[in-house]
């Protein structure tokens, strides 16, 4: 190349370098994790202000690395990275070509090697709220964009923050698992998009008429850019899964964090039996597309619908989660293999609680139930 490597700086267990040519930056990091791949490396070009984050092979651990460029690039960066020795290179295309820089920039955060997802600062990224859809009475459908320049991957059963400001200055931060944008979107090239880098993620948002980020977001019309995304955060360890059948537990919005694991395992030909807990009918999401769902899976798909509240017509399940609920569902003869099959649960604290105990009881163990909560 025209120009050579410039300086080195030690960051405690991971060494950062960088290297220019007429027309790249070349930043790399030398994580020394082994197993890495371009999914655990999310990237973001604002401006030029440069944020990367690299997690560790499990996703419990992660390395953050910030500066703010001496220079202007453009919003374009595909790290890559070596599977055996954790390189990661992230190549920024200059904007003036042949331009040579002085210094890389001014580095603002640079962590002292990987550490405890827990506690690395969030980071969070500018996003367009681009679709704003009723799916029932209280919830929306919302799609929020994000500019180029942003590179990112959330694993299934993985969550992100969105931050709000709200009209008094006050930001207010809230955790949603991002969905597909539909159901049927299941074998379309809708979903393999949600594992590769997202341009945009899907929400299923509830309105609670007391909440502060929920009601602001109400008043938020498409086209909004009020809401920032952080990086994904989670401890859903996916391989649990692997070669099971899932029983997908839910309450209320509490279905949002099973949808992409529920369609992962049926686009491996896995069964999937849903128990989905509501008040009434109408609080039921996306009740019609999971009636499609098991028309076009009959063999792979069976969902029952627990109603709190209902009206005198309701034809199904009554009640809450109970031993008799349970013997009537997921336990009946059909369903009832424990060792073939691996349970999620998610909704109202005291409802997942209850849920845990109910599947203790009947053999499931630590290794063969994921709750989501918080
Ligand atoms: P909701 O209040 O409308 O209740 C839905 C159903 O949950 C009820 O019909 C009932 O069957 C059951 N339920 C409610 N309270 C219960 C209790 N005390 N004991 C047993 N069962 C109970 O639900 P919602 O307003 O949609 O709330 C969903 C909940 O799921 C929220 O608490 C939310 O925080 C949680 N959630 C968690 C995650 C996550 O941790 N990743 C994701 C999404 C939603």
């Amino acid at each position: 190349p025209p120009f050579s490597s410039l300086s080195a700086s030690s960051a405690g267990m991971v060494t950062t370098d960088w290297m220019q040519n007429s027309t790249t930056v070349t930043i790399v990091l030398y994580t020394r994790q082994k197993g890495l791949d371009a999914r655990r490396i999310s990237t973001s070009i604002d401006g030029n202000f440069f944020h990367t984050r690299v997690y560790s092979d499990d996703w419990l651990r992660c390395y953050d690395y910030q500066i703010r460029l001496a220079e202007d690039v453009h919003p374009f960066c595909k790290p890559t990275v070596s599977l055996t020795t954790g390189k990661v290179e992230l190549v920024l295309h200059k904007k003036q070509i042949a331009l040579h820089w002085q210094k890389l920039g001014d580095t603002e955060e640079v962590c002292q090697g990987f550490k405890p997802l827990g506690q690395a600062p969030p980071f969070f990224r500018r996003s367009v709220l681009t679709r704003k859809s009723r799916v029932n009475h209280n919830v929306f459908l919302c799609t929020l964009t994000f500019p180029t320049g942003q590179n990112f991957h959330v694993p299934v059963g993985w969550h992100v923050q969105l931050k709000l400001c709200l009209e008094d200055g006050t930001e207010v931060i809230r955790s949603y698992t991002p969905v597909t944008s539909t159901l049927s979107s299941c074998e379309t090239t809708d979903c393999p998009s949600i594992s590769e880098s997202p341009t945009a993620l899907h929400f299923l948002i509830k309105i609670y008429a007391n909440g502060p980020f929920t009601s602001a977001l109400d008043r938020l019309s498409e086209g909004s850019s009020s809401i920032e995304v952080s990086n994904p955060i989670g401890n859903f360890v996916g391989s649990q899964l692997e070669g099971k059948n899932l029983i997908a537990i839910a309450a209320g919005t509490g279905i949002t964090p099973l949808v992409r694991v529920a369609i992962d395992v049926l686009r491996s030909n896995r069964r999937v039996s849903l128990l989905f807990f509501n008040r009434t009918q109408d609080d039921i999401i996306w009740k019609e597309e999971f009636r499609e769902l098991e028309l076009k899976y009959p063999d792979t798909f069976k969902s029952w619908h627990v109603l709190s509240e209902p009206d005198d017509e309701w034809p199904g399940l009554r009640g809450r989660i109970s031993k008799s609920v349970l013997a009537a569902t997921i336990l009946s003869e059909d369903y009832h293999d424990v060792g073939s099959n691996f349970a999620c649960v998610c909704g109202p604290s005291d409802f997942t609680l209850e849920t845990l105990r109910l599947l203790d009881s009947v053999g499931y163990t630590q290794e063969t139930v994921h709750a989501f909560s918080g």
